[in-house]
């Protein structure tokens, strides 16, 4: 009897263990390893971020696709993978979980590229306890304004246009106003600091400028080409035109850049700022057919320009369930295959009614914007739920409200 690992109950690990539920033969032993007994929707942690979503609607105890009946949870932090002897090492147990096959998707952290002070005075966004101490940072600072009169403390800096500050902003336009009314304060003045001189640089330049004006309408403030030298108790100092310059602020968020998690800095896995180049068929390397790598902790070549494909939800749900079919044929007896990933394009969300995105339809890319855009996120997501938590996902956490 084979017994498969699978490290890590994000998007990734999530889907191989519900393919592995579905494909490997049934007396396959399977053991799911994570931090968190909750499965955590990432692609919408700003929105807890922003306060605009509670942790609870994007949250689901992971048991509801790991059935105790068939995968053995183990809730624990992995702190090391041995590849000679085939186990999986713990914080909280002095035993080791021994596998045949180990699925690793550990996901990503906060990358601060050694900018001095990143760690200390920023607030990090990567994970649901990050995204809600974010929002009630934020919230406080606003109420802290009635006694401080301070107007740093109405000021919010997000450090990053990329996906995650640009998708944060764009929630904050609307929390931050009602956080003002609530406690009586002028308006709250909102940054975003970039070493780029354009955002979002995944989207053409015609989206990219749509989110830019949406934004600024609201109140966004854009410092770009501005490179962030450090982050002090109280401002982010940046330089730009030739300048040290910096802009104040009570609240500083860093959304900067993500790398792969700190497990696979061990030389044994020769990664690159967590990351782990897979081969083909998404398995580490000639030495070790029995270990796969998926999700943000992996770097899967693109063949058409020999890039990895971007970290994002999209190819860690089908990384992982590639990865999970290879384990079930090499389980039974037959072989591993190439992973092929083709793009169904990429939406970003700048608020609950506005979205930017190019999607594959019909052969063609399509360039959507606004209303459109928003409603086909809010899809993205449902489909996301309905395949790992079935009708009843759907309907405990789906969002309905795009056809009102
Ligand atoms: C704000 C934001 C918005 C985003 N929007 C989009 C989007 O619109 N579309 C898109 O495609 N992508 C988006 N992304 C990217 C997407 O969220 C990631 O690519 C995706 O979460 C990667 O999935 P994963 O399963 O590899 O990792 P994760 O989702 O990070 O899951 C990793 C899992 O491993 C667990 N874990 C971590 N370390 C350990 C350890 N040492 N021991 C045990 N368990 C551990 C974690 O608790 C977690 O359960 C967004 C990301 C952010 C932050």
């Amino acid at each position: 009897m084979a017994k498969v690992v699978v490290l890590g109950g994000g998007y990734a690990g999530m889907r191989a263990i519900k393919v592995l539920i579905d494909k490997a033969p049934k007396d396959t032993q399977l053991v799911l390893i994570s931090n968190t007994r909750v499965h955590t929707e990432k692609t919408n942690i700003h929105e807890v971020a922003a306060g605009t979503t509670t942790p609870k609607e994007i949250s689901f105890d992971v048991a509801e696709v790991a059935k105790p009946q068939r995968v053995k949870f183990i809730q624990d932090t992995v702190t090391g993978i041995d590849l000679d002897s085939k186990e999986v090492k713990l914080q909280d147990s002095d035993e080791p979980v021994s596998y045949d096959y180990v699925i690793i998707a550990l996901g990503f952290r906060s990358e601060t590229f050694g900018i001095k002070g990143a760690e200390e005075n920023a607030l990090p966004l990567t994970t649901l306890d990050e995204a809600s101490a974010v929002a009630e940072h934020i919230e406080n600072q606003i109420k802290h304004y009635q006694d401080s009169q301070d107007p740093n403390d109405l000021k919010v800096v997000v450090c990053g246009a990329g996906f995650t500050g640009i998708e944060l902003l764009g929630e904050l336009i609307h929390s931050t106003k009602k956080w003002a009314q609530k406690y009586n304060t002028p308006n709250v003045e909102l940054y975003c600091v970039e070493a780029a001189t354009s955002i979002l640089p995944m989207f053409d330049h015609g989206l990219a400028d749509f989110a830019v004006d949406y934004l600024k309408r609201n109140g966004v403030q854009f410092v770009l080409g501005a490179k962030i030298s450090g982050v002090e108790p109280g401002k982010v100092v940046y330089e730009k035109d030739d300048e040290t310059q910096e802009v104040a602020s009570n609240s500083i968020v860093w959304t900067v850049g993500v790398s792969g998690s700190h497990v696979m800095d061990d030389p044994a896995f020769s990664s690159k700022r967590g990351r782990v180049i897979t081969k083909d068929d998404l398995s580490l390397n000639d030495d070790h057919p029995e270990v796969f790598v998926v999700g943000d902790v992996a770097a899967i070549m693109n063949p058409a320009n020999n890039r990895p494909w971007p970290t994002t939800a999209q190819v860690a749900l089908k990384s992982a369930a590639h990865a999970a079919e290879n384990v079930a044929n090499l389980v039974s007896g037959g072989s591993a295959t190439p992973f092929e990933f083709h793009s169904l394009g990429t939406v970003a969300s700048l608020g609950r009614t506005q979205a930017i995105g190019e999607v594959a339809m019909g052969g063609k890319q399509v360039k959507l914007k606004g209303y459109p855009a928003s409603a086909l996120k809010k899809v993205i997501v449902d489909r996301s739920l309905f395949y790992d938590n079935g009708v009843s996902g759907i309907l405990k956490h789906g969002r309905f409200d795009i056809w009102h």
